[in-house]
């Protein structure tokens, strides 16, 4: 019997690209595990938020470190229903806006914002027994001892219908702002989106959401953590 088996602790990592399906499946996953959730995207949405709102020049990485080293960040576990606050102010509808989404990859590509971010969250996962964590970073930096990590995938147009969907949309506009995202997050110097080498890899394109968690489940009970 392995160490997580006996103390039932669980961290699950799962990254990939907007629309790759990861917060639908991450939070299902977490519900069928009775496991906390980690939106770590949400945690750089919410910087965002307060640097747009600061008024500081977002290609000034100095100012814009200041901002993140002196906003009270909280988020919640709950993956039925997690609150982002900034300063104490609620900005769950307000991250999800074009502003903070046209600007986000700047922000999370700062050294500085990153160091902050990650520690965080590496304490919101120690605290937790069973945790499923999404984001672009999480099984090569964040939790690279996760028990299980994930990269899911779509094609470019799967992840633009989706996404279009969620937001109400244009398919058109939808889609270059995810390719722009994709490059900038993927080719920025610190902490780029990647695939950790040990991640099962999955493609959501043709597979159904209750498909990627039951696989999901399968993997955890195969490793003995689930
Ligand atoms: O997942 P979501 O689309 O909400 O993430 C918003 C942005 O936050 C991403 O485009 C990326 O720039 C940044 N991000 C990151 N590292 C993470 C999670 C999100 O850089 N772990």
């Amino acid at each position: 019997m392995g160490e997580n088996e006996r103390t039932g602790r669980c961290v699950v990592a799962v990254d990939g690209p907007s629309g790759s399906g990861k917060s639908t499946v991450s939070r299902r996953l977490a519900v069928s595990l009775d496991a906390r959730y980690l939106d770590t995207g949400a945690m750089y949405r919410a910087l965002t938020w307060t640097v747009l709102r600061s008024g500081v020049d977002l290609t000034d990485a100095e100012s814009v470190a200041k901002v993140a080293g002196e906003v009270d960040l909280r988020i919640g576990t709950d993956p039925q229903g997690y609150g982002v606050t900034a300063d104490g102010v609620n900005v769950d509808k307000e991250i999800r806006g074009p502003e903070v989404t046209g600007s986000v990859s700047a922000v999370a590509a700062v050294p500085a914002v990153r160091e902050m971010l990650v520690a965080r969250q590496r304490q919101i996962i120690a605290n937790a027994r069973r945790i499923v964590v999404e984001g672009r970073d999480i099984g090569s930096v964040v939790a690279p001892d996760a028990d299980l990590k994930v990269y899911l995938t779509a094609s470019e147009a799967a992840r633009a219908q989706r996404r279009s969907a969620e937001d109400a949309a244009d398919v058109a506009a939808t889609a270059a702002d995810l390719a722009r995202r994709d490059k900038l997050d993927s080719t920025r110097k610190i902490n780029p989106l990647q695939q950790a080498p040990d991640a099962v890899v999955l493609d959501t394109t043709e597979l159904g959401i209750d498909e990627v968690v039951a696989r999901l489940r399968q993997l955890l009970i195969e490793r003995g953590v689930a």
